[in-house]
Parts: structure tokens; sequence; C-alpha cells
């Protein structure tokens, strides 16, 4: 079979199969398997493909059967990286990326006011999955030290490599689980921050119970544990709220990705937990997606 009868051929198996983005997945899963552009794929068409054609038959069975693309590929980028993905860890999205900047930017502008702004600020990404976010603050605050906290070991193994491979050696992994009490006293000592963290981010689980019973068939392929936020979806924020912002430094900040309807419960948690300036910013869709406040100074 020659690359043009292939990929075609893959196109349309995915095109039957109802997947919205069949000729660019079929494109990039060739790419993938065949290591050729689409301007080669003009150029060279009429080749045999040789032995990569069993390798592509078999990711596009797999994509037709809706596992999500980024974990046939085996990495997807975010921000201008590249990250190692699979089955047990959440893809990083778009949307996250609102996050990271979001959240970069409120602390470059709190630090302008530390005493010594010099100083390397002390960062906690909850719910790292990927290290997607960990990672997106590293690279645009370079002397942050960050530590990203995961719970699950299948995320965790992602989490490890994707740092590796970053070469961000200011960024540290460490088995956590944020919703129990003792946590954050455990991490302010690992990341020696004795006067509290200067940024407390995360992306985490906010899909309502009920939202989950009709997820998006990809996305079913999603490890429920990054999905699964509680019955009201909140469960995460509620536990950030009264466990972690208490250990935030006067001036230091919270920020959160959030499904677009929880932005003003949110907002009342960060209120309720005495954070000023609280605001919600919007995505690219005009949907709530980060909430952020930042901690009261103690001399006020
Ligand atoms: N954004 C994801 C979704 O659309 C949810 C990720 C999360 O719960 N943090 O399903």
């Amino acid at each position: 079979m020659t690359f043009q009868e292939a990929y075609h051929r893959g196109r349309t198996t995915l095109e039957k199969a109802g997947i919205e983005t069949a000729s660019y997945d079929a494109i990039r899963l060739f790419q993938h398997v065949f290591g050729l552009d689409r301007q080669s794929l003009i150029l060279r068409g009429g080749e045999d493909c040789g032995c990569g054609l069993d390798r592509f038959q078999g990711l596009i069975r797999r994509r037709a059967a809706h596992e999500p693309l980024q974990y046939l590929l085996g990495q997807w980028e975010f921000m201008d990286f590249s990250l190692l993905v699979g089955e047990g860890v959440l893809i990083p999205r778009e949307e996250t990326e609102l996050l990271v900047y979001t959240a970069a930017e409120a602390l470059k502008k709190a630090r302008t006011h530390w005493e010594n702004p010099k100083r390397a600020p002390l960062v906690i990404d909850l719910c790292a999955g990927s290290g997607a976010v960990g990672l997106g603050i590293s690279q645009l605050i370079p002397d942050a030290q960050v530590l990203c906290a995961e719970l699950y070991p299948q995320a965790m193994y992602y989490l490890r490599e994707n740092i590796r491979r970053t070469k961000k050696w200011n960024v540290q992994p460490i088995v956590l689980d944020v919703l129990d009490a003792s946590s954050p006293a455990l991490a302010a000592k690992k990341l020696e921050a004795a006067q509290g963290f200067d940024l407390i981010v995360s992306n985490p689980p906010y899909v309502t119970s009920r939202e989950m019973e009709g997820l998006q068939a990809e996305v079913r392929w999603e490890p429920s544990t990054a999905l699964n936020g509680g019955t009201d979806g909140l469960d995460f924020y509620k536990a950030i709220a009264k466990l972690w912002i208490p250990f935030l430094s006067g001036g230091g900040i919270a920020a959160v990705e959030t499904g677009e309807t929880q932005g003003p419960a949110v907002k009342t948690l960060w209120q309720e937990a005495r954070m000023d300036h609280v605001e919600t910013v919007q995505d690219f869709n005009n949907l709530d997606r980060v909430t952020l406040g930042t901690k009261k100074c103690q001399k006020g």
C-alpha cells in the first residue's frame, strides 16, 4: 500500500467513526509513525509505506474507538514545550495555559512589593498530573522553587519524566494527598517555606458527579481521579481554602482553574478564606476559567 492510500484509508476510517477532527488526527498519526510531514506525503505519496503500515492502522483503529489522540502520540504540546502523556494522567488543555500565565503575572507583580524581590518565589502546584502547571510557572519564572504535588502513581510517573525531560531542576515532585489536613505542613517543610508559600496554583478535579456520567468518549479514557470534584465539583477548592490558604505567606497568591460555572462559588470560598483582590478571569471562549486572590498581609 502507498503512503497516499494508507493516509486516505486512515482518514476515512476516522470519519466513519464520527471523529470530528479526522483529517488532523490522521495526519498526526501518520507523521508519528512514518516521520513524514504533509509536504512529503504529497511528494512521496506514491511510494510503498512498508513495515510501518500495521502500526499506523493499529493506531487508527484505536483512535476510531475514541482513544485520545494525545495518548496515542504519547506526548502533547503545552505552552512552548512538549509533555509525555498516557493513560493515568490528565491531558494538558489549552485553557490551563491561562491559569499559568495569570498566576505567573500575579506572582511577578506581588514580588515587586517584597522586601527582597531577588528572593526565590516558593510555589506549590496541587494535583499536578503531568506537571503542565508547575513546569509552566517555572518556564515563566525561572528562579521559582516549585513543588508539584500528586497522589496517584501513574500520574507521578509522567510528572517525574516530564521534570527530567524539561531539565527544570527547580521543580520537584512530592507524593501527597491535597485533601489530607497534614499535607500543607509537610509540603511547606519540603520547600523550606517557613513564611508560607508565595503561590498556590492548581487545576484540580472539578467535574461534578453528575457531569461525570455524561463525559465525552475521549474524556472517559482519562483518569476519573483527575476529573471528579465530588457532588458539586468543589471538593478540592474547599480543601484548598480550608487547609492550604492558611499556609500562604502574607501577600501570597492562590490561583485555580475552575469549571465554567464555578467561578462565583470559588470566589466566595476565597473571600471567606480572607483573601483580597479576588477576581475571576475568562478564557478564550469567554467562560469563567481562573479565579485568584491575594492573602491579606498580617500588618494590614
Ligand atoms: N477541563 C477538563 C474537562 O473539560 C476538566 C479538568 C479538571 O477537572 N481539572 O473535562
